[in-house]
């Protein structure tokens, strides 16, 4: 491969017309759904059931015929007449790699690929991190925490930039300090709240991110951080960096979204996911643009082809073209179908909470979010940390902090309990649980 000096890892792909982009969207569209159709035993039945086949896609609107999977379809077919189950659409022979989600909401899943899903993977991947800049000068750490997980081998992705690649995984904090002081690193992968206490935690050992490591750049994935403004921008801070939000699904890529220099949403490999938004209640069909909750349909996965797969993530798809140049529509995630609770009729995001929390000064940017019933109706506590030299009192705290959230979701919290720097037990090296739910009826 010669030496690439576009600001593009694949100018022709990710510049070319919606035209041509849903041209070929739809040649691997009618392609793929005939052969998840020929190959899935789940397919066959369940296309035959809702009384639609393959053929009758004749444009990318009529995706909307087909019926849903989601997480649960995933569980119910794995293992199921294969070790590989019946989603998937190829022999165990093809598969070459397999990566499992956290678990983190129930039994595992797995998500199977073939040498050519595999391929295109991390050809995807090297184009997200050539779009944040990641040049063959760069050393990049891969210190993304979650073993087995999808966003594992993406540093082979990093390595195809010709960056210099350094395999971290799960290493102990102290570990990690030690590979950023020693190599001196330009570019690193991790969750956000880790970016944030892995600043924090070289601050207390002496090391000054901003003039003893050489961090340039940071991505963050797992968690919403990076594209909350406030979160960004104070790891931004306390690193000298710039921070990018990449968004990963375990059921498709590492990261199937990224940022690009722009930060105003995150550019979607459209070549390899067709992307619906509907209502997250009744599984209508929303216009583009509008909010809901993302539905996937994966175009070029052999193995394990995702037709209409429910994300569970809210959100919305702008697919005007960016200032950037490119023309692969971008996404805005605003949080997990989960994490939105309903209060006083507002629907309100832990991101929300989050963006408010992270812009106050005063406090630790920690919290816990309780949701639970009271008087038959849904409400809302938070829980915070004041800093250690913050000189309000707990009262002054937890009236602004009030304040500030009826400001910018439209209602108060029920209480807000104030606890002193580090007393919140929410730090982690994983994804933070910064949500509970107490309610006795959750609904769908
Ligand atoms: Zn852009």
């Amino acid at each position: 491969m010669g030496i690439n000096n576009s600001k593009y890892w694949n100018e022709a792909l990710e510049t070319q017309s919606r035209d041509e982009l849903e041209a070929q969207q739809l040649k691997d569209l009618k392609e793929i759904v005939q052969f998840a159709y020929d190959n899935a035993p789940y397919y066959k039945r369940s296309f035959d059931a809702a009384g639609v086949k393959p053929s009758d896609i004749k444009t990318l609107k009529d995706i909307e015929k087909f019926p849903f999977i989601n997480k649960k379809t995933q569980r119910e077919t794995q293992g199921v007449g294969s070790f590989l189950g019946e989603l998937c659409a190829v022999p165990e022979d093809e598969v070459v790699f397999i990566s499992t989600s956290s678990g983190s909401t129930g039994v595992p899943t797995i998500s199977p690929f073939t040498a050519k899903d595999f391929d295109e993977f991390q050809d995807t991947e090297a184009r997200w991190f050539w779009q944040v800049g990641v040049r063959p000068q760069d050393r990049y750490v891969h210190a993304l925490n979650f073993s087995l997980y999808v966003g594992g081998p993406d540093v082979i992705g990093a390595q195809r930039t010709g960056a210099l690649c350094i395999w971290g995984g799960t290493l102990p904090s102290e570990r990690l300090l030690w590979v950023l002081k020693t190599y001196q690193p330009t570019v690193i992968w991790t969750s956000p709240s880790y970016a944030w206490q892995l600043g924090e935690k070289a601050l207390k050992q002496g090391i000054d991110p901003k003039k003893d490591l050489n961090i340039k750049k940071i991505i963050v994935a797992g968690e919403l951080g990076g594209s909350i403004d406030a979160t960004r921008h104070a790891i931004e801070e306390l690193w000298g960096a710039q921070v990018y939000d990449f968004y990963g699904l375990s059921d498709i890529f590492g990261a199937c979204a990224a940022m690009c220099e722009y930060k105003d949403g995150l550019h979607i490999a459209e070549n390899h996911i067709l992307v619906e938004t509907v209502d997250p209640q009744t599984g209508r069909v929303l216009p583009p643009g509008s909010k809901g909750e993302f539905v996937f349909t994966t175009l070029r996965k052999h193995a394990r082809p995702l037709i209409r797969f429910r994300t569970g993530d809210i959100g919305w798809i702008d697919t005007t073209k960016c200032k950037c140049g490119r023309t692969h529509g971008r996404i805005h995630v605003l949080g997990r179908k989960d994490d939105m609770f309903i209060v006083s009729a507002v629907n309100v995001f832990t991101s929300d909470v989050e963006a408010v929390i992270r812009g106050i000064s005063g406090i630790t940017g920690e919290y816990l979010i309780r949701i639970f019933e009271k008087d038959f109706t849904c409400k809302y506590s938070v829980e915070i940390e004041t800093k250690f030299d913050n000189k309000q009192s707990d009262e002054e705290v937890a009236t602004l902090v009030s304040n500030s959230l009826k400001a910018r979701i439209g209602v108060k919290p029920y209480t807000v309990v104030v606890h002193k720097d580090g007393d919140l037990n929410t730090r982690s090296e994983h994804k933070s649980k910064r949500v509970i739910d107490e309610r006795t009826q959750k609904p769908e």
